[in-house]
């Protein structure tokens, strides 16, 4: 099948051409994302093939239907960019991957945890100019702290797991479905508010919903022990980030790591090194010394882009089949957390 394949970088063209030795798609990569402007790319292509900050609204997906696109493959978990009841009217078929690497994330999520609570990106900072003094870089050991996990699905669930037996912390977690196997490790369920108001850090594992859309909001924060640091993985709007800044100006919070930004679409991704950026309350954010931000990039695995590859164009060769689409989504699927 042809497929256009948008926002790739040089290392999606090398999975995905890897990949595609199986599969003898017709592959046509394209550096800019899909949106309003770039969507008249994939006329004549009856697959496009996206991630997660292109857009797909109702509006972009009219001129893909139109164009003739008739398949959508996301080349990633989360669907909040799409809009599927749109995609439903239109006779466009949305497939995903639904879980790539969960181990990719929750290694990198425990990862930054450490990386803010040990200050090593400030660390490494300073003895890079030979500045080996230690003020200012105590730290707290992990083991016998709370930490609440919300949302325990694929990624969450070992990201509990691993705090809870591999570093001995109290775990608190909250979702919409328990975890028998979390509970029997020792995890304790609660309710999202009585979880943010009695943990040393909290970490966002759900997806990005109307529901869950500014879970951790001034209310939160507010509500939340004193010096609370927020780890979040998963998708930006889970966090209202003004009420953020508030929290760290105020001592609230006691830090923030974030791989994941409520406006990253205008930023990551891209070298802006050159640029002017012009979202002040993330240049605000990156002030902050109890701050860490990454690029989006807990995915980034040798083995996630594997899986990312092999599922996407799998998915495209059983459409083309005419096969069970495994990894299909549709609104149902998605709209019970809505
Ligand atoms: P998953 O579907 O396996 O788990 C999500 C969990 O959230 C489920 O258990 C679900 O019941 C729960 N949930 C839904 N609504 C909730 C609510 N209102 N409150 C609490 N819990 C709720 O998904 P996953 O594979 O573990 O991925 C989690 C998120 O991580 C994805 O939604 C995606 O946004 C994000 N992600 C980020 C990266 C990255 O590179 N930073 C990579 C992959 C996934």
């Amino acid at each position: 099948m042809r497929i256009a394949i948008f926002g790739t970088k040089a290392y999606d063209r090398r999975f995905l051409t890897k990949a595609n030795v199986a599969h003898g798609h017709d592959l046509v990569f394209f550096e800019p994302r899909l949106d309003e402007a770039t969507a008249v790319l994939a006329d004549g292509f009856p697959a496009v093939c996206v991630f997660v900050n292109d857009l797909l609204n109702a509006d972009v997906l009219e001129r893909l239907a139109a164009g003739g696109t008739r398949l959508v493959a996301l080349r990633c978990a989360g669907t909040n960019n799409v809009d599927l009841s749109a995609a439903l009217r239109l006779g466009i078929t949305v497939v995903r991957v639904p879980a790539y690497s969960p181990h990719a994330v929750a290694e990198f999520t425990v990862a930054l945890m450490l990386a803010l609570d040990r200050n090593i990106a400030r660390a490494w900072t300073r003895v890079r100019e030979n500045n080996f003094a230690l003020d200012g870089l105590i730290g707290r050991n992990l083991h016998e702290r709370t930490v609440g996990v919300i949302g325990t699905g694929r990624i969450g669930a070992l990201v509990a797991r691993s705090l809870r037996l591999g570093f001995g912390c109290e775990v608190l977690a909250s979702d919409v479905a328990r975890d028998p196997d979390l509970e029997a490790a020792g995890v304790c369920y609660v309710d999202p508010a009585t979880l943010l108001g009695n943990v040393d850090i909290v970490t966002l594992h759900c997806p990005l919903t109307p529901e869950t859309h500014h879970i951790v909001d001034a209310a939160a924060i507010q509500s939340a022990r004193p010096g609370m640091m927020i780890v979040n993985t998963s998708r930006g709007g889970l966090i209202d980030t003004a009420a953020m800044i508030d929290g760290l100006k105020s001592r609230k919070l006691g830090g923030v790591a974030l791989d994941v930004y409520e406006q990253e679409a205008d930023l990551f991704f891209e070298d802006l090194s050159s640029e002017i950026v012009q979202d002040d309350l993330f240049q605000r954010l990156l002030t902050f010394p109890n701050v860490l931000v990454t690029g989006h990039q807990a995915f980034l695995t040798e083995e996630a882009l594997t899986a990312i590859a092999e599922t996407t164009l799998a998915s495209i060769s059983d459409a083309e089949a005419g096969r069970t689409l495994h990894n299909r989504v549709t609104p149902e699927q998605v709209r019970p957390h809505d």
